[in-house]
């Protein structure tokens, strides 16, 4: 509750429970005996804060009193911000407030911060979980301070036409699908409104990958992003394909392609192939390894190329949705000419393909292993004596 008080300066409109004006009207100059006031009616008027008492002195007059400081913003909100971006808003209020929580007030919701320092700093931080124009107050004590901020979903990008080979191709489109193709991996792709070979390649290759293809051809691959058709929802999808370097080792894995045939290149793939590898390996581990710790790993070879696309290499694996894996030694090494080699550990391989096919998206898996064929585990094909090679297809879209 505010108060009154008055000096042989001014009227103060005094901060309730503190010695820190809010306001003040100075007295205007009259003669040595008298002084003149204007009432500040405005301080009466409706509100839950209007003064209600007043101090008056009969001896020393109270000397004059330091300002009270409201909400002093040093480091505002951005502006634009994207939906689970955390950001930070710091700055000054009045030492009185010292203790006092700092209050976040969105939609209607409050939520109390950090309390202020004894110095009277505060400091919030916010992360928005929803996209739209936001507002936001912050509320200390009896002050209050607002900013609209505006909250994207940058997984999410109208299209007012398509973009590609042969699009309509307009410079806002274009932008759009090369900066969620960057967003997503494909970072050869930078956000400038021009159609270029590298464009096209990672749209097909996007697409490729959609469409579960190994190759960069077939159905749905043509090269062109229409408003809401499927590559446009894929491109929005929450579980979107990136493009990604595959784990170079991890529980139950081992990465020879990167970590030994460094000077070769195929070490790139979807998020898809990466989390399937995660997965295998950790099951591997618990399933096999656990129990016959002096077993090889998972030891993976190619996946595809830094832009994925044609590889000399192979006829497929040009998608980030294949993966060679290579032959386990009884001794716990790895890489042998053929599975008929008296060190093969079938055991090791027969709980790695197992492990494999445990995972969600395994679509299908070769190799020459007749006892493994014979289990079904595995299929034959031809060149598959000294490695397996598997495959995953597309999840479910999550949107
Ligand atoms: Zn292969």
């Amino acid at each position: 509750m505010s108060w009154l008080q008055i000096t042989t300066e001014a009227l103060y409109l005094m901060q309730g429970g503190s010695n820190k004006y809010l306001e003040k009207v100075d007295l205007e100059t009259g003669s040595e005996t008298e002084k003149r006031l204007d009432f500040p009616l405005a301080w009466f008027q409706e509100g839950d804060d209007i003064p209600r008492s007043a101090i008056v002195s009969f001896e020393n007059l109270p000397s004059e009193p330091d300002p009270y400081i409201p909400i002093r913003v040093t480091q505002p909100p951005p502006n634009r911000v994207d939906i689970q971006e955390r950001f930070t808003i710091e700055g000054l209020t009045d030492v009185s407030n010292a203790g006092k929580a700092v209050i976040i007030e969105v939609s209607g919701f409050k939520v109390s911060s950090q309390p202020v320092d004894d110095l009277g700093h505060w400091q919030v931080q916010f992360v928005f979980t929803q996209a739209g124009e936001k507002s936001l107050t912050l509320i200390i004590g009896r002050d209050r301070a607002t900013f609209n901020i505006l909250v994207n979903n940058p997984r999410r990008f109208p299209l007012s036409g398509s973009v590609g080979y042969l699009g309509r191709n307009r410079d806002t489109d274009i932008r759009a699908v090369k900066q969620r193709l960057n967003d997503l991996g494909y970072t050869w792709v930078t956000a400038t409104p021009s159609i270029d070979t590298g464009t096209l390649n990672a749209i097909r290759l996007f697409q490729a990958i959609i469409n579960q293809h190994y190759q960069i051809r077939g159905a749905g691959v043509d090269g062109r992003v229409d408003p809401n058709g499927l590559t446009h929802r894929w491109l929005e999808a929450k579980n979107a394909p990136r493009w990604q370097l595959m784990p170079i080792d991890n529980t139950g894995l081992f990465n020879y392609e990167r970590q030994i045939q460094t000077t070769d290149n195929h070490d790139y793939g979807t998020s898809w192939m990466a989390d399937t590898l995660l997965a295998a390996g950790q099951d591997y581990q618990r399933t096999y390894l656990d129990a016959h710790p002096q077993a090889a790993q998972i030891v993976i070879n190619d996946v595809s190329i830094p832009y994925g696309g044609d590889t000399p290499d192979h006829a497929t694996h040009e998608t980030g949705m294949s993966c060679d894996i290579l032959l386990p030694r009884t001794s716990g090494g790895y890489l042998l000419p053929t599975w008929q080699d008296s060190r093969y550990d079938r055991d090791a391989m027969r709980a790695i393909l197992k492990s494999i096919r445990r995972q969600p998206l395994t679509s299908r898996i070769l190799f020459n292993d007749p006892e493994l064929i014979q289990e079904g585990l595995c299929l034959r094909a031809s060149g598959h004596d000294n490695h397996a090679h598997f495959e995953i297809r597309p999840p479910g879209r999550i949107d």
